[in-house]
């Protein structure tokens, strides 16, 4: 299992984030649902030999505020979610609480890179970068990492992120 954002390489989480999207169906409640193995309950990515937890690798990528020992939670409350704008990082304690709360009134959580401006770190907009090189639409792209089409745009045109 992989447990620092420094672990692995920008590529390869990049390369990870893509095998997660693949394996995740959209549901009506707006959670992405992991359709691939699990443990525990929760998503599991095989992928050269190792094992990777498919919400974690989305928090990682995907969710600012990880520190040492932090663990995702859920704030939608089910495991097998990978929708970043439903994963939030704790505490072991913190999550404890989660599931007593659970069923109670739990507010949602915008945590998501959703507008324009968004947190995307280098190993998205390298995945990002990529699609487009395949010749992906811009708002097909922007759909699947819940930006606007403007910061893809912005990606295309290097306006952002050249250092990359
Ligand atoms: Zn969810």
């Amino acid at each position: 299992m992989i447990e620092t954002p420094t672990d692995i390489s920008a590529a390869m989480y990049a390369k990870l984030l893509e095998l997660v999207l693949e394996r995740a169906n959209s549901s009506p409640t707006g959670c992405l649902l992991w359709i691939g193995s699990t443990v525990d309950g929760y998503g599991t990515l095989h992928f050269e030999g190792k094992t990777y937890k498919a919400h974690r690798i989305v928090a990682l990528l995907m969710v600012k505020g990880w520190f040492p020992g932090a663990i995702v939670r859920h704030t939608c409350n089910t495991k097998l979610c990978v929708n970043d704008e439903h994963l939030i990082w704790g505490t072991r304690r913190e999550n404890s609480n989660d599931v007593i709360e659970a069923g109670g009134n739990r507010k949602s959580r915008n945590r998501g890179v959703k507008n324009g401006n968004a947190s995307l770190d280098e190993a998205t907009v390298l995945l990002i970068k990529q699609k487009l090189a395949k010749g992906i639409p811009q708002q097909v792209i922007a759909d699947e990492f819940r930006v606007s089409q403007t910061a893809i745009c912005h990606i295309n045109t290097g306006k952002r992120w050249s250092h990359t």
